[in-house]
């Protein structure tokens, strides 16, 4: 290739026996064995052996007596097969290695931090050193995978002929349910950009425009608490597309899963991808991003209990229960109730059938008739029924819980399967348990299902909307929606919302504009990158497919950031910090 290397360090092989090659990379690992020097040099590649002889090369001998470990070296020197004895299967380079004619120290490195190959280094030291971090096998692989995706979905996007148009990322606060980074303005003290959470109304402004159809990797900044799935910045494929039919967008999405599962070289899942509305979601899985790798799948049981002499049951809204297939002792139902209640529940009753088939074990038992008990009796011994009386939002969200965590727990989850689904029909509007207003449930965009317009006003919690989000194996990995394409609409949606016509107008007025002027119906959808990547690559946090994340509580081991800046530049921008200094 150069003066630095004529092959990547994983790629010499028998059939470069014979020939003088040089090999450039950081030393791995220096063994001194009886005279010979072996150094297992890396790159991103692999690991190839070097070895130097004294006798046979002198002066390289004493350069490597002084190298140590993640040194960056230079070496070369002809490829020779291994002796029988000393083949590695274990390594692609395992065969050969390289007997070492001339060497050279290219950078030096002081004693790391941690291994390269230690796999338990605490996080905050892995970010603190990312550049060192990123030499391992484990962030090498994830980063190039994530290039190998990102790629094969811009090959996809544009085959399905959308083009890559940018947007601000400076812009006025975007409302996708999450608070804005603010930008302050030098040259207007006490004025602000936001970040934006997501190019939302410049992509439906593209469709008023004649794009027809736009996408774009990119980047959203959103001010939430960090999780797992989370980060103050992230990437998304946003997409937008006009005139299409619900059906359209959902397949524009399966054609990039299915694309970037065959860039990996893997079994795409088939499609169409199974769908599911939103209330049986929730009704079936206590959630609106079931994992399907497994079923115990949450039943109920409110109108059989509904003149119960069990007063909680009669009482309660809603009564649904989980059949879980293990008899579970007095301390583990003490710890499911525990959890039960952490999740918000008042308590939690149950019905055990243990194993050697004698009567119910249960503290509610008595208070059931023959025919609750019969209904519920078909659970195979060995089995326990968890019930949850309470409201419905409460029944699902605790139920949805218990669900996941005793399929983990009991192994019940199949981690082999790929469990692609879209979830449909969401609400149009939920209530804010805060205001007791309605608000959107995800962006006030969102067009209703047809024929449900006329709800926005008697019903607004009846009516639906024309949302819909893709998951992978219980996590969301986006969502979109057919917009409203009528200004009148959206000025509707806005005023169900409490938003008087002043405040719609001073906050989008610029945007009701062009709904006015010939917008055409349009939808899109926006794709997680990093939790898309994440799952391909099999990890469960989506900091190890990013290359400089945020740690959980929000800062940057590497850089120091967030930091606190001069007295200077408060002023040039007009602010006045309140938070007193740490
Ligand atoms: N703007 C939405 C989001 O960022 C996606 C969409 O509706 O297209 O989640």
């Amino acid at each position: 290739m150069n003066r630095w290397r004529d092959l990547h360090t994983g790629e010499v092989r028998p059939e470069h026996v014979g020939q003088d090659l040089t090999v450039a990379g950081w030393v791995a690992r220096r063994r001194d064995h009886g005279g010979l020097i072996f150094i297992d040099l890396r790159d991103h590649t692999g690991i190839v052996q070097l070895v130097v002889n004294p006798e046979r090369a002198p002066e390289p001998a004493l350069i490597a007596r002084d190298i140590r470990a993640e040194f960056v070296v230079r070496a070369q020197g002809e490829v020779v097969r291994r002796a029988p004895d000393a083949v590695n299967p274990n390594i692609p380079t395992g065969e050969v290695e390289v007997q070492v004619n001339e060497l050279e120290i290219v950078s030096r490195s002081e004693p790391l931090p941690f291994q390269i190959d230690d796999e338990n280094v605490e996080e905050p030291v892995r970010l603190r050193y990312r550049y060192l971090d990123l030499r391992r096998d484990r962030m090498q692989h994830n980063l190039r995978l994530s290039a190998t995706v990102i790629g094969a979905i811009r090959r996809s996007m544009e085959e399905q002929g959308f083009i890559d148009v940018w947007t601000p990322s400076m812009t006025l606060g975007t409302p996708e349910g999450a608070r804005d980074f603010l930008i302050p303005m030098r040259l207007q003290p006490g004025r602000f950009y936001a970040l934006a959470q997501s190019p939302q109304l410049f992509k439906q402004l593209f469709m008023v425009g004649g794009l027809d159809r736009y996408y774009q990797i990119a980047t959203a900044w959103r001010d939430e608490d960090l999780r797992a799935d989370r980060q103050f910045e992230f990437r998304q494929l946003d997409l937008e597309l006009a005139f299409p039919t619900r059906e359209q967008v959902l397949d524009v999405l399966e054609q990039v899963v299915v694309a970037s599962f065959e860039a990996l070289g893997r079994t795409p899942p088939s499609r169409p991808f199974p769908r599911m509305a939103y209330a049986d979601a929730l009704l079936r899985f206590g959630s609106d991003k079931p994992d399907l790798r497994f079923g115990l799948e949450i039943q109920d049981a409110t109108e059989l209990t509904r003149d119960s002499q069990f007063g909680v049951f009669a009482n309660a809204a809603t009564v649904r229960y989980l059949v879980v297939p293990k008899a579970f002792s007095r301390g583990e139902l003490q710890k499911l109730e525990d959890f039960a209640k952490e999740w918000g529940a008042k308590g939690l009753a149950y019905l055990v059938y243990d194993e050697d088939g004698a009567d119910v074990r249960s503290p509610i038992a008595k208070f059931l008739s023959e025919q609750e008990l019969e209904a519920f009796r078909s659970a195979d011994p060995g089995s326990t029924v968890l019930f949850v009386a309470d409201n419905t939002p409460m029944a699902e969200r605790v139920l949805g819980a218990l669900r996941l965590h005793l399929g983990q727990e009991l192994g019940l989850v199949d981690e082999s399967r790929d469990e692609f689904h879209w979830v449909l029909d969401f609400p149009l509007f939920l209530k804010d348990e805060d205001s007791g207003r309605w608000t959107f449930v995800h962006h006030p965009f969102t067009s209703p299902a047809p024929g449900h317009e006329h709800l926005i006003e008697t019903d607004p919690g009846a009516a639906l909307s024309q949302h819909y989000d893709l998951i992978w194996n219980g996590w969301e990995l986006g969502s979109g929606s057919i917009r409203i394409h009528r200004q009148e609409i959206q000025e509707r949606v806005f005023r169900a919302m409490g938003m008087s016509d002043e405040e719609a107008r001073a906050k989008f007025g610029w945007f009701l504009d062009a709904l006015r002027m010939g917008a055409p119906p349009h939808g899109g959808f926006a794709l997680g990158i990093e939790r898309f990547v994440a799952l391909m690559a099999g990890e469960s946090n989506i900091r190890e497919v990013i290359a400089f994340p945020k740690t959980a509580s929000g800062s940057d081991p590497l850089t120091g950031a967030p930091a606190p800046t001069t007295k200077e530049r408060l002023d040039e921008l007009g602010i006045s910090v309140k938070t007193p200094k740490a």
